[in-house]
C-alpha cells in the first residue's frame, strides 16, 4: 500500500488523473506508447521491487497524469497475487479525488467478462467517466468488425471507440477523448 498512490499528489489542486485498465494482452502498453509519442509522456513514479504496480505518467504540456493500472487476468499469477493486485487497484480507485476518467481496453475479438464489468460498475458508482476502447481493430475484416462492434455495443458498456496501435486507426479520437476527460475539471496549474 505504500506504493499507492504516490504522496504529494492528493491535494485538491493535484493534476487530474485518467486511469487505464485492461486485461493482460489487451494492448495497454501499445496504446500507452502511441499516446506517449504523441504526448511527450514522462514516467513520474514507478515502484521498484514488484513488477505489477500502478505506474504514473505525467503529460508535460497539459499536465494531466495517466495511471497505468496493473493488467488483470494473468493465467500464471497466483490467487494471492491476484487478490493483492485487485486490492491495490480498488484502493487507488476508491480514494482518488483527482480521478477524472477510466479508460477500459478490450481486445475487440473478446467479450467483456467479470473484471470489465466490475470496472465499469465502479466507474458508475464513483461517477468517474468511462471510456471504452476496442483494441486491435486492424485484426478484423469488414464483416467481422461490424459483427464484433455490434456485440460490444450490446454488452451494456455504452459505445466503444475503435483503436489500432498498428494502423493508427482511432489514435486521434482516443487521445482527444482522454484530453476531454482530463480537462473536464482541471484547475489551471502553473504553466497551463
Ligand atoms: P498489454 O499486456 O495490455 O500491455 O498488451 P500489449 O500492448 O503488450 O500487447 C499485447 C500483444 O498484442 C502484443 O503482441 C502486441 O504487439 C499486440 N498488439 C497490441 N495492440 C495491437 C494492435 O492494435 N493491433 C495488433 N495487430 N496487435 C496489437
Amino acid at each position: 500500500m505504500g506504493s499507492v498512490p504516490p504522496p504529494g499528489e492528493r491535494s485538491p489542486d493535484a493534476p487530474p488523473e485518467i486511469a487505464i485498465a485492461g486485461r493482460s494482452n489487451a494492448g495497454k502498453s501499445s496504446l500507452l506508447n502511441v499516446i506517449g509519442r504523441q504526448h511527450n509522456l514522462a514516467r513520474v513514479s514507478k515502484t521498484p521491487g514488484r513488477t505489477q504496480r500502478l505506474h504514473f505518467f505525467r503529460e508535460r504540456q497539459k499536465g494531466f497524469v495517466l495511471v497505468d493500472l496493473p493488467g488483470f487476468g494473468f493465467a500464471r499469477v497466483s490467487r494471492e497475487t491476484k487478490r493483492q493486485l485487485s486490492l491495490e487497484v480498488e484502493a487507488y480507485l476508491d480514494a482518488r479525488p483527482t480521478l477524472r476518467g477510466l479508460v477500459l481496453l478490450l481486445d475487440v475479438r473478446r467479450d467483456p467478462q467479470t473484471e470489465e464489468r466490475m470496472l465499469a460498475d465502479f466507474a458508475t458508482a464513483r461517477r468517474v467517466e468511462l471510456l471504452c476502447v476496442a483494441t486491435k481493430i486492424d485484426k478484423l475484416g469488414r464483416a467481422e468488425r461490424l459483427r464484433r462492434l455490434r456485440a460490444l455495443d450490446a454488452a451494456g458498456f455504452g459505445s466503444w471507440l475503435t483503436f489500432s496501435a498498428v494502423s493508427g486507426e482511432g489514435r486521434d479520437a482516443v487521445v482527444q477523448a482522454i484530453e476531454r476527460l482530463a480537462g473536464s475539471r482541471i484547475s489551471a496549474g502553473p504553466g497551463s
